[in-house]
């Protein structure tokens, strides 16, 4: 069994059949997920989602809508942040490979959302994509910080070696099966220790380019879905990764299970009750 700490569920690619996304994962040995949320909007409506699926969330405001924050947003965050199904806050973070935000702003509302995980004591969800090492630096001196996740990683040896010195957990996607983007990134996930690794899709972003051709005509899905991801797919980042780091497959999945189950709670009954504070260890 696995868990999938990345989907973003709410995207707009799934809005016609995500029920159906949902059963394919899980026929996939994918039963659990993490929904994550890119704004207050989203953030509010993972909390209705997974409230109806019994699944836990992220709220946060993603460094591409940075700039569409309003006054009082960090209240709302806050707000927002202490419902039981949150299990961490974000995505937030840096990106500076597109800027859909200007970096000042994407600056400010990131250091605004780590003091929010301090306030309510829950983990930070992070996506760092060529901030040249700025968001380290900024974690680095935001004080007594809750557990840290880098989400989807995809940086440097120097950037992995700065995350897994302040103790943070890093999550890989399929990034790691792309053939051309992804090099870098396989000559360094056997550096990652077992215990801070999670594995996660991104979906519908990023599909493992080791799922099979013919993945979508098998599950009924037209030509439309071919570039889709799912979170059905984990198993091909799974794997992947169990072949560079040259471990045993159910052990990786039962191990990176762990790891979501101590940092976000996941992989348990989440019946209405909250999670429970105890869960979330630091490292
Ligand atoms: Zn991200």
């Amino acid at each position: 069994m696995l868990v999938d700490v990345g989907v973003n569920l709410l995207n707009g690619q799934f809005r016609r059949d995500r029920d159906a996304v949902v059963q394919r994962a899980r026929q996939a040995g994918v039963d659990d997920m993490l929904i994550i949320a890119t704004d207050l909007d989203s953030s509010m409506q993972a909390i209705e989602l997974g409230g109806v699926l019994g699944m836990r969330c992220t709220a946060g405001v993603h460094p591409h809508d940075a700039a569409a924050v309003t006054p009082g947003w960090q209240d709302q965050l806050r707000q927002l942040a202490t419902e039981p199904r949150v299990c961490a806050v974000g995505e937030t973070g840096l990106d500076f490979n597109r800027n859909f935000s200007p970096p000042t702003v994407q600056r400010e509302v990131f250091a605004a959302q780590i003091q929010i995980a301090q306030q309510v004591d829950k983990p930070l969800y992070v996506h760092d994509r060529e901030s040249q090492g700025e968001l380290m630096q900024i974690l680095g001196t935001a004080g007594l910080l809750p557990p840290v996740l880098v989400h989807c990683f995809t940086g440097t040896a120097a950037e992995l070696e700065s995350y897994l010195q302040a103790g943070f957990y890093i999550g890989i996607t399929g990034w790691v099966t792309d053939p051309q983007r992804g090099a870098a990134l396989r000559d360094l996930v056997t550096h990652i220790p077992t215990e801070r690794l999670l594995l996660e899709t991104d979906a519908p972003f990023l599909k493992p380019f080791n799922t099979p051709e013919d993945w979508p005509g098998q599950h009924g899905l037209g030509s439309r879905y071919k570039r889709r991801c799912e979170p059905a797919m984990l198993p091909y980042v799974l794997q992947m990764m169990a072949r560079l780091r040259q471990q045993d497959v159910a052990e990786l999945a039962a191990a990176t299970r762990a790891n979501a189950e101590r940092l976000f709670g996941m992989g348990q009954p989440s019946a209405q009750g909250s999670i429970d504070p105890g869960n979330v260890i630091p490292p």
